[in-house]
């Protein structure tokens, strides 16, 4: 199975690689599917054809490719490219829509995925390597989002065996993005744990056998619950994954999922061998507003996908989100506030606003409940909504907190997700978790009329409840739009014109247009941010 490589072909000596380039030009590898061969894609420039070669004539060398082995093997290699190349808006879109049809993953989590996608085929071009670390107790669907993340990133790697020499020898060779489960790894720890502080940047080696790899490269672990390493998960995109009720899912292996990511494979490697000498980042206000190591993480995830500054403004406030939320346990304030705002929404659901005062007033009895020292200020409480993208509203000179459907189903969100650590007052009582929609989603109950299409999996709102008329009007757009893209899909498969992006009509639709909502709601202003907790002096 093995074969020594020559180390002479055409009179010339072998300089074996995965990549290689000039200005304007580069040299990188494809797979045969019928033979499982690598050979050389050799891009020239756009408007010039892509050649196929076994070998390529280089400064005085003949380059070849990797010899294979039982790990090279299993990496994922393109086939084939598309003759022009696609706007990032473009694949982003289709990469969702291809999430869509087989995760039940929120539009944010969806969207950081699919940045993750881009980021990886452009992964030699990033200052550190992205992490995505998928968690959830097994059987809740992280296997899924591997497999699917698998079909879609560059070089995709699924493995469990992380300590063989073979492993290591393919790290260093061809930079895969690599998928692991960590259940899958046992008794491996040590060497995961290693594998992952040695691969985000590109000047660390791993140790194996007296020689040194690089583990450099972007990585999806799949983990039951967060490792207790602050330091690695502040590299990581954090995607919590929770069992879906939705059976409308289909499978990352089924034929039409194969098809799409076989539709956009090979526009991702065009976007690659076109767009990667060109990669920049657009100038976005607020990203000083991230910690270090998230800056870094979108920095890389941003060049990716720089040429469309709105994707990277939207980037840059789901990395936001992520940097206030994935603290685990949610510290006593935050928990507090979104402990008394549960509370609330059971005890009065009927109304749809809350005053700011009488949520501090409550939080505060939560935190006395608790044992906590500390109470808090009303700005203090206004910092925490903020962060969790709360709003409120002023009505007559009194600030009120809008809990409309969208607040309630976030707050379940949080105190399910977030392991929000409050007194058992907080809590519904058994009747009331009868009547609430949420509560009966998560725990999985369904009455017999509660048939529904959202994608959410939860029933539709209940008929008291109060829907914000904007959220509708946005979520009705965006069900076009997802229908829209899967007629799209199916007739492009139709046409049998694989490898070449139609002129796809531009529908205009702007998903991130903000400007409507902020005439109607104000987002808390920034002053109030100053204060944060006020302590409170006992005696
Ligand atoms: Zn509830």
């Amino acid at each position: 199975m093995k074969t020594v490589p020559p180390s002479v072909v055409n009179g010339k000596p072998v300089h074996v690689t995965d990549f290689v380039e000039g200005k304007d030009w580069c040299v990188d590898l494809g797979r045969v599917p019928e033979t499982r061969e690598l050979l050389f894609l050799v891009y020239q420039g756009e408007g010039t054809q892509i050649e196929c070669r076994r070998t390529v004539p280089w400064q005085g060398k003949e380059l070849i490719p990797p010899e294979q082995d039982q790990v090279l093997e299993h990496v994922r290699f393109p086939f084939s490219y598309s003759m022009h190349v696609a706007p990032v808006s473009d694949l982003l879109q289709r990469i969702d829509s291809l999430f869509m049809r087989c995760l039940d993953l929120e539009d944010e989590y969806r969207f950081l995925l699919a940045s993750f996608v881009m980021s990886t085929w452009v992964i030699d071009r990033l200052p550190v390597a992205p992490y995505v670390a998928l968690v959830g107790p097994p059987g809740s669907g992280t296997t899924t989002v591997l497999k699917v993340l698998h079909l879609l990133c560059r070089r995709g790697l699924l493995t469990s065996d992380i300590s063989s020499a073979a492993f290591y020898r393919a790290s260093d060779r061809v930079t895969p993005t690599l998928f692991i489960d960590e259940t899958a790894t046992a008794g491996q720890q040590r060497t995961l744990f290693h594998l992952l502080r040695s691969g985000t940047t590109r000047d660390v080696f791993a140790l194996r056998e007296n020689r040194s790899y690089r583990t450099f490269g972007a990585k999806v672990v799949a983990w039951p619950e967060l490792p207790d390493d602050d330091a690695l998960n502040s590299r990581c995109i954090i995607i919590p994954i929770q069992e879906t009720l939705r059976t409308d899912l289909l499978r990352p292996d089924s034929t039409e999922i194969i098809k799409d990511a076989e539709w956009l494979a090979p526009r991702l490697f065009r976007y690659r061998l076109a767009k990667r000498q060109m990669l920049s980042i657009p100038s976005i206000p607020g990203v000083n507003r991230l910690r270090p190591r998230m800056h870094d993480l979108y920095e890389s995830l941003a060049l990716a996908i720089g040429e469309d500054p709105i994707a990277c403004a939207r980037l840059l406030e789901c990395l936001e989100h992520q940097q206030n939320v994935n603290r685990d346990p949610l510290p006593p304030n935050q928990s507090a506030v979104i402990g008394a705002l549960h509370k609330q929404i059971h005890a009065h659901m009927e109304q749809t606003t809350y005053l700011n005062l009488d949520l501090t007033k409550e939080a505060n009895l939560i935190l006395a409940e608790s044992g906590e020292r500390f109470r808090l200020t009303w700005k203090a409480v206004g910092t925490v909504l903020k962060n969790y993208g709360f709003f409120k509203k002023r009505t007559k000179r009194k600030w009120v907190i809008s809990l409309d459907r969208a607040a309630r189903k976030r707050v379940h969100e949080l105190m399910s997700r977030y392991g929000v650590d409050v007194p058992s007052s907080c809590f519904p009582s058994r009747e009331l978790e009868e009547a609430c929609e949420f509560c009966k989603a998560q725990h999985g109950v369904h009455s017999e009329d509660s048939e529904s299409n959202d994608s959410t999996g939860y029933p539709p709102a209940a008929k008291e409840a109060v829907v914000n008329p904007l959220e509708e009007l946005r979520s009705g757009e965006k069900e076009e739009e997802i229908e829209d893209i899967k007629c799209r899909t199916a007739e492009d498969f139709e046409d049998e014109d694989v490898g070449i992006i139609e002129d796809i009509e531009e529908e205009d639709i702007d998903r991130f247009d903000n400007e409507e909502e902020e005439e109607d709601i104000d987002r808390f202003d920034n002053e109030e941010e100053e204060k944060d907790i006020d302590r409170f002096d006992e005696d």
